[in-house]
């Protein structure tokens, strides 16, 4: 037998949203009549913006008409001035900081190749489980930065070297983000202890709190100390477009990525490229801003649901995710009472990582119908869930 990685085997057994998939299947094949409220994966409930559409649609006619052959490895110059020029205002990052992907999650893993194999990875915890997934194929020894609720949920630095560390804010899944000074705290940690911080702004869009920067570059020494990460995927419903960017403004660490990205990559498609382009001004840009409205809305009216039924929850504000303290510390427990009960799906706190135990994730990417159902089948279910405290 061939040499395989024996990392893999390091990686927990089942994948969480196969199991959680297998109990959703379990409950339809036992009720093939019940209507299954999905609130679980983090996926958009809207369709495509019409700007977005006709930009997709007009780029595509255009391939018919010209030749476009392989586009830049690092994206395309209109998009990556359109981003710097709509994100970074002010914060002093040039283009050629920008490099244009397939959607983030393939370049918070990737971005490990950076890296010595014996460099040391923080990870927050809970948090997004890709950071420590491919932490673990890496083999790469890693040190949990908990998120415990007596902090608010903020990671803090820590007390000792780390080559890396993985910081999501706002974080998914507890929806806190780190404010001015937290990210502040951060950047003098790396700066001390030489570390790099891979700071992941999927949510960015969600952000309403006024201390709370939309990017880690609008403080001061970010630049040396940084790489950051943003998707379209949430802000502009590209989940099954792929479209997302990462920023290197360190110069020696762009210099390597730009190497890998030559090697790796023959560049997103054209289309996809003028489609994220049309989501940053214009109609494109409010119509995405009204779905990003409307999923935040969402998240305050599920928030104030669980909390007139008398119990804690985190988040909803700065992000979609709602973070529901749970009257028991076992949340696939929670998770299949309110499966079989109210039909509806959510996420095991555990799935995020230890500390997650004891909570559990609803996502407000829901329609306005699911919204509806789904706050009526948590009232009706009031006083029992109550019982359970
Ligand atoms: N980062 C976080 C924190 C996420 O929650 C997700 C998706 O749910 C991603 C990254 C993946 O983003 P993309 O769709 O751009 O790969």
């Amino acid at each position: 037998m061939a040499l395989l990685n024996k990392n893999f085997l390091d990686l927990s057994g089942s994948y969480l949203f196969s199991t959680i998939g297998e109990r959703v299947q379990a409950l339809r094949l036992a009720q093939p009549e019940s209507e299954i409220l999905n609130l679980g994966v983090g996926d958009i409930a809207l369709p495509l913006a019409p700007a977005i559409v006709a930009s997709l649609k007009d780029a595509a006619c255009e391939l018919g008409k010209n030749v476009h052959g392989y586009g830049p490895a690092e994206g395309f110059l209109f998009l990556r001035e359109k981003i710097l020029e709509s994100q970074y205002e002010g914060c002093g990052l040039t283009v050629n900081d920008i490099f244009i992907s397939e959607g983030i999650v393939r370049d918070i893993c990737d971005i490990q190749e950076l890296f010595e194999p014996k460099a040391t990875v923080g990870i927050i915890d809970p948090t997004y489980p890709a950071y420590l997934k491919s932490s673990i194929l890496a083999g790469r020894e890693v040190h949990l930065i908990l998120c415990l609720e007596e902090n608010g949920f903020i990671p803090l630095p820590p007390d000792r070297h780390l080559d890396f560390v993985y910081l999501c804010s706002p974080n998914n899944p507890t929806g806190i983000a780190m404010t001015r000074d937290h990210l502040k705290a951060w950047i003098a940690w790396a700066v001390k202890h030489s570390a790099i911080l891979l700071v992941d702004a999927a949510y960015e869009a969600f952000i309403k709190t006024e201390d709370v920067p939309r990017t880690i570059f609008e403080i001061e020494g970010a630049k040396d100390v940084a790489i950051e990460f943003r998707s379209f995927s949430k802000t502009a419903g590209f989940t099954g477009m792929r479209l997302g960017y990462t920023v290197i403004p360190n110069s020696e660490l762009n210099a390597l990525w730009r190497k890998r990205q030559d090697i790796k990559t023959n560049g997103i498609s054209y289309p996809i490229q003028m489609a994220g382009l049309a989501s940053l001004f214009g109609e494109g840009k409010s119509e995405t801003t009204a779905q990003v409205a409307l999923y935040a809305h969402h998240a305050k009216k599920l928030k104030a649901c669980i909390e007139d039924l008398g119990f804690t929850c985190y988040g909803g504000i700065d992000s979609p995710y709602i973070w529901w303290k749970i009257p028991t510390n076992n949340s696939w427990e929670f998770f299949d009472f309110l499966l079989n009960e109210l039909h509806i799906i959510t996420i095991p706190g555990k799935g995020f990582g230890v500390s997650g135990e004891g909570f559990i994730r609803l996502s407000s990417f829901i329609t306005e119908k699911t919204l509806d159902e789904t706050i009526k089948r948590l009232k009706t279910l009031g006083v029992r869930l109550c019982a359970m405290k």
